[in-house]
Protein backbone atom coordinates (compact mmCIF):
# COMPACT_ATOMS: atom_id res chain seq x y z
CA UNK A 1 0.00 0.00 0.00
CA UNK A 2 1.31 3.15 -0.86
CA UNK A 3 1.61 6.07 2.08
CA UNK A 4 -1.50 8.36 1.89
CA UNK A 5 -1.59 10.93 0.17
CA UNK A 6 -0.67 14.17 1.51
CA UNK A 7 1.05 12.67 4.81
CA UNK A 8 4.29 14.78 5.57
CA UNK A 9 6.93 11.71 5.74
CA UNK A 10 9.20 13.43 8.87
CA UNK A 11 13.05 12.06 9.84
CA UNK A 12 13.16 13.89 13.02
CA UNK A 13 17.08 13.60 13.52
CA UNK A 14 19.90 13.78 10.57
CA UNK A 15 23.04 15.00 9.98
CA UNK A 16 24.85 15.59 6.82
CA UNK A 17 27.89 16.29 5.69
CA UNK A 18 29.63 18.67 2.85
CA UNK A 19 32.01 15.88 2.67
CA UNK A 20 30.15 13.12 2.74
CA UNK A 21 26.58 12.04 0.81
CA UNK A 22 25.16 15.47 1.59
CA UNK A 23 22.31 16.12 -0.77
CA UNK A 24 22.48 12.96 -2.47
CA UNK A 25 21.43 11.29 0.69
CA UNK A 26 18.72 13.63 1.09
CA UNK A 27 17.68 12.83 -2.92
CA UNK A 28 17.32 9.29 -1.55
CA UNK A 29 15.06 10.59 1.14
CA UNK A 30 12.59 12.08 -1.18
CA UNK A 31 12.49 9.37 -3.71
CA UNK A 32 11.44 6.89 -0.48
CA UNK A 33 8.95 9.23 -0.16
CA UNK A 34 9.97 11.20 2.68
CA UNK A 35 9.39 15.19 3.03
CA UNK A 36 11.12 16.81 6.11
CA UNK A 37 14.19 16.67 7.87
CA UNK A 38 15.20 18.02 11.17
CA UNK A 39 19.21 18.54 10.34
CA UNK A 40 21.09 18.71 13.49
CA UNK A 41 24.60 20.65 13.02
CA UNK A 42 27.52 18.36 13.78
CA UNK A 43 31.42 19.10 13.55
CA UNK A 44 32.38 19.17 10.06
CA UNK A 45 36.58 19.54 10.91
CA UNK A 46 38.93 16.92 11.78
CA UNK A 47 38.76 18.55 15.29
CA UNK A 48 35.55 20.05 17.18
CA UNK A 49 35.40 24.17 17.56
CA UNK A 50 37.14 25.82 20.11
CA UNK A 51 36.14 29.20 19.30
CA UNK A 52 33.05 30.83 18.95
CA UNK A 53 34.06 31.70 15.36
CA UNK A 54 34.80 27.90 14.51
CA UNK A 55 31.22 27.33 15.73
CA UNK A 56 29.67 30.10 14.16
CA UNK A 57 31.37 28.53 10.58
CA UNK A 58 29.43 25.10 11.73
CA UNK A 59 26.24 26.47 12.07
CA UNK A 60 26.62 28.43 8.86
CA UNK A 61 27.76 25.03 6.99
CA UNK A 62 24.70 23.37 8.47
CA UNK A 63 22.43 26.25 7.36
CA UNK A 64 24.07 25.94 3.77
CA UNK A 65 23.11 22.34 3.21
CA UNK A 66 19.83 22.89 4.38
CA UNK A 67 19.34 25.54 1.86
CA UNK A 68 21.14 23.12 -1.12
CA UNK A 69 18.62 20.48 0.06
CA UNK A 70 15.64 22.71 0.09
CA UNK A 71 17.01 24.00 -3.78
CA UNK A 72 17.71 20.70 -5.06
CA UNK A 73 15.62 17.82 -3.39
CA UNK A 74 12.38 20.10 -2.60
CA UNK A 75 12.27 18.36 0.92
CA UNK A 76 11.66 20.79 3.41
CA UNK A 77 14.35 21.24 6.10
CA UNK A 78 14.31 22.23 9.74
CA UNK A 79 17.72 22.96 11.37
CA UNK A 80 18.72 22.16 14.76
CA UNK A 81 22.13 24.03 16.81
CA UNK A 82 24.30 23.51 19.26
CA UNK A 83 27.63 22.74 20.50
CA UNK A 84 27.66 19.63 20.85
CA UNK A 85 28.21 18.80 24.68
CA UNK A 86 31.00 15.65 24.06
CA UNK A 87 33.36 18.63 22.16
CA UNK A 88 34.30 19.95 25.63
CA UNK A 89 35.83 16.81 26.10
CA UNK A 90 38.72 17.39 23.01
CA UNK A 91 38.38 21.60 23.81
CA UNK A 92 39.05 21.07 27.97
CA UNK A 93 42.36 18.92 26.87
CA UNK A 94 43.16 21.44 24.47
CA UNK A 95 42.80 25.32 25.63
CA UNK A 96 41.61 24.25 29.06
CA UNK A 97 38.37 24.57 31.15
CA UNK A 98 37.20 28.03 31.02
CA UNK A 99 38.45 28.80 27.46
CA UNK A 100 36.28 25.56 26.42
CA UNK A 101 33.27 26.82 28.67
CA UNK A 102 33.33 29.98 27.41
CA UNK A 103 33.48 29.34 23.49
CA UNK A 104 30.81 26.74 24.31
CA UNK A 105 28.15 29.16 26.03
CA UNK A 106 28.64 31.90 23.45
CA UNK A 107 27.72 29.10 20.92
CA UNK A 108 24.65 28.20 22.70
CA UNK A 109 23.86 32.04 23.06
CA UNK A 110 24.42 32.15 19.70
CA UNK A 111 22.41 28.92 18.46
CA UNK A 112 19.31 30.60 20.40
CA UNK A 113 19.73 34.03 18.71
CA UNK A 114 19.41 31.61 15.46
CA UNK A 115 16.56 30.42 17.00
CA UNK A 116 14.83 33.74 17.34
CA UNK A 117 15.61 34.66 14.14
CA UNK A 118 13.76 31.33 12.72
CA UNK A 119 17.25 29.80 10.91
CA UNK A 120 16.74 27.05 13.26
CA UNK A 121 13.87 25.49 15.05
CA UNK A 122 15.41 23.88 18.40
CA UNK A 123 18.52 23.74 20.37
CA UNK A 124 20.43 20.33 19.65
CA UNK A 125 21.87 18.33 20.54
CA UNK A 126 22.43 19.64 24.29
CA UNK A 127 22.85 17.12 27.23
CA UNK A 128 25.09 14.96 28.71
CA UNK A 129 28.01 12.14 27.48
CA UNK A 130 26.84 8.76 26.60
CA UNK A 131 30.15 7.51 27.84
CA UNK A 132 32.33 8.35 31.42
CA UNK A 133 33.86 11.12 31.60
CA UNK A 134 36.66 12.62 33.96
CA UNK A 135 34.91 14.20 36.93
CA UNK A 136 35.94 18.09 36.31
CA UNK A 137 35.03 17.26 32.03
CA UNK A 138 31.47 16.37 33.68
CA UNK A 139 30.94 19.28 35.88
CA UNK A 140 31.98 21.28 32.90
CA UNK A 141 29.70 19.52 30.89
CA UNK A 142 27.02 19.84 33.29
CA UNK A 143 27.48 23.82 33.29
CA UNK A 144 27.14 23.61 29.77
CA UNK A 145 23.42 21.65 29.66
CA UNK A 146 22.13 24.60 32.64
CA UNK A 147 23.22 27.35 30.33
CA UNK A 148 21.27 25.14 27.33
CA UNK A 149 18.43 24.97 28.73
CA UNK A 150 18.48 28.44 30.23
CA UNK A 151 18.94 29.95 26.49
CA UNK A 152 16.21 27.44 25.55
CA UNK A 153 13.95 29.19 27.96
CA UNK A 154 15.00 32.80 27.14
CA UNK A 155 14.36 31.43 23.05
CA UNK A 156 11.20 29.80 24.06
CA UNK A 157 12.67 26.93 21.87
CA UNK A 158 12.21 23.09 21.96
CA UNK A 159 15.66 21.10 23.13
CA UNK A 160 16.55 18.21 21.82
CA UNK A 161 18.97 16.10 24.57
CA UNK A 162 21.70 13.88 24.07
CA UNK A 163 22.41 11.41 26.33
CA UNK A 164 22.91 7.65 27.33
CA UNK A 165 19.98 5.40 27.28
CA UNK A 166 17.30 6.38 29.49
CA UNK A 167 15.07 4.37 31.61
CA UNK A 168 11.68 5.84 32.70
CA UNK A 169 13.67 7.07 35.93
CA UNK A 170 16.18 9.07 33.30
CA UNK A 171 13.34 10.45 32.02
CA UNK A 172 11.58 12.12 34.85
CA UNK A 173 14.89 13.55 35.86
CA UNK A 174 15.15 15.06 32.70
CA UNK A 175 11.69 16.39 32.77
CA UNK A 176 12.00 17.68 36.67
CA UNK A 177 15.49 19.43 35.16
CA UNK A 178 13.46 21.11 32.34
CA UNK A 179 10.90 22.73 34.61
CA UNK A 180 13.47 23.78 37.58
CA UNK A 181 14.65 25.52 34.63
CA UNK A 182 11.20 27.28 33.20
CA UNK A 183 10.75 24.55 30.40
CA UNK A 184 7.77 22.90 30.11
CA UNK A 185 8.82 19.13 29.95
CA UNK A 186 6.88 18.39 26.23
CA UNK A 187 9.43 21.18 24.84
CA UNK A 188 12.22 18.52 25.82
CA UNK A 189 12.79 15.55 23.46
CA UNK A 190 15.48 12.41 24.37
CA UNK A 191 16.82 12.02 20.38
CA UNK A 192 18.49 8.78 19.76
CA UNK A 193 15.55 6.40 22.40
CA UNK A 194 16.08 2.72 21.43
CA UNK A 195 14.03 1.03 23.76
CA UNK A 196 10.24 1.91 24.04
CA UNK A 197 9.45 3.67 27.17
CA UNK A 198 5.89 3.62 28.05
CA UNK A 199 4.41 7.30 27.80
CA UNK A 200 3.12 7.19 31.33
CA UNK A 201 6.85 6.73 31.91
CA UNK A 202 8.29 9.93 29.90
CA UNK A 203 7.00 12.49 31.73
CA UNK A 204 6.15 14.81 29.20
CA UNK A 205 9.08 14.23 27.34
CA UNK A 206 9.01 13.69 23.68
CA UNK A 207 10.80 9.89 22.67
CA UNK A 208 12.54 10.16 19.26
CA UNK A 209 13.04 6.79 18.58
CA UNK A 210 15.76 5.13 16.08
CA UNK A 211 13.74 4.11 13.57
CA UNK A 212 14.75 -0.30 13.86
CA UNK A 213 11.84 -2.21 12.37
CA UNK A 214 11.42 -3.87 15.76
CA UNK A 215 10.86 -0.70 17.94
CA UNK A 216 8.87 0.91 15.33
CA UNK A 217 6.44 -2.05 15.83
CA UNK A 218 6.42 -1.32 19.34
CA UNK A 219 5.65 2.09 19.35
CA UNK A 220 3.67 2.33 16.48
CA UNK A 221 -0.02 2.95 18.64
CA UNK A 222 1.91 4.68 21.30
CA UNK A 223 -0.18 8.13 22.29
CA UNK A 224 1.84 11.69 21.03
CA UNK A 225 4.21 12.84 21.36
CA UNK A 226 6.98 10.40 19.48
CA UNK A 227 9.24 10.77 16.80
CA UNK A 228 11.17 8.30 14.13
CA UNK A 229 14.46 9.20 13.51
CA UNK A 230 17.77 7.91 11.58
CA UNK A 231 20.68 9.81 13.26
CA UNK A 232 22.26 9.48 10.13
CA UNK A 233 25.79 10.46 9.89
CA UNK A 234 26.52 10.83 6.33
CA UNK A 235 29.88 9.47 7.12
CA UNK A 236 31.86 7.53 4.59
CA UNK A 237 34.29 6.21 7.34
CA UNK A 238 31.43 4.95 9.35
CA UNK A 239 29.03 3.19 6.85
CA UNK A 240 26.33 1.65 8.56
CA UNK A 241 27.12 3.46 12.13
CA UNK A 242 23.06 4.28 12.26
CA UNK A 243 20.20 4.19 9.78
CA UNK A 244 20.03 4.70 6.48
CA UNK A 245 18.74 7.84 5.32
CA UNK A 246 15.62 5.90 3.43
CA UNK A 247 14.81 4.31 6.67
CA UNK A 248 11.90 5.90 8.29
CA UNK A 249 9.90 6.46 4.93
CA UNK A 250 10.66 2.79 4.22
CA UNK A 251 8.60 2.43 8.27
CA UNK A 252 5.98 4.21 7.41
CA UNK A 253 5.12 2.46 4.37
CA UNK A 254 4.88 -0.68 6.45
CA UNK A 255 2.65 1.25 8.93
CA UNK A 256 0.89 2.40 5.72
CA UNK A 257 0.65 -1.43 4.66
CA UNK A 258 -1.25 -2.66 8.08
CA UNK A 259 -4.12 -1.08 7.43
CA UNK A 260 -7.13 1.88 7.21
CA UNK A 261 -5.68 3.47 10.15
CA UNK A 262 -2.76 3.71 9.32
CA UNK A 263 -2.97 7.38 8.09
CA UNK A 264 -4.13 8.55 11.14
CA UNK A 265 -1.24 6.57 13.39
CA UNK A 266 1.36 7.70 11.48
CA UNK A 267 0.03 11.47 12.34
CA UNK A 268 0.95 10.95 15.28
CA UNK A 269 5.31 10.89 14.66
CA UNK A 270 5.18 13.23 11.80
CA UNK A 271 2.43 15.82 12.22
CA UNK A 272 1.06 16.04 15.87
CA UNK A 273 4.20 15.50 17.68
CA UNK A 274 6.61 18.26 15.21
CA UNK A 275 2.89 20.34 16.31
CA UNK A 276 2.81 19.91 20.03
CA UNK A 277 6.51 20.00 20.52
CA UNK A 278 7.67 22.43 17.81
CA UNK A 279 4.58 24.33 17.46
CA UNK A 280 5.01 23.67 13.72
CA UNK A 281 2.59 22.79 11.73
CA UNK A 282 2.86 20.63 8.32
CA UNK A 283 -0.19 21.03 6.52
CA UNK A 284 -1.03 18.10 4.28
CA UNK A 285 -0.07 20.54 1.26
CA UNK A 286 3.20 20.11 2.38
CA UNK A 287 3.62 16.56 2.17
CA UNK A 288 3.83 14.10 -0.39
CA UNK A 289 1.92 15.15 -3.54
CA UNK A 290 1.34 11.51 -4.54
ZN1 LIG B 1 22.80 13.27 16.23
Amino acid sequence: MPLPRGLPVVDHHCHLSPSGEGVAAARRFARAGGTHLFLATQSYTPEPPRTLEEYRAQFETTERLAARVREETGVRVFVVLAPYPIDLVSATAAIGPAAALEAHRAALDLAGRWVREHRAVALGEVGRAHFPVPADVASLIEEAFRHALRVARDADCPVVVHSADLDAEGFRELATRAREAGIPADRVVKHFTRARVASSGTDGVAPSYLAQRELVRQVEHDPEPWFLETDFLDDPRRPGAVLDLATVPRRAEAIAAEGSDAAERLAIPFVRSVERVYGLTLAPGEGRAS
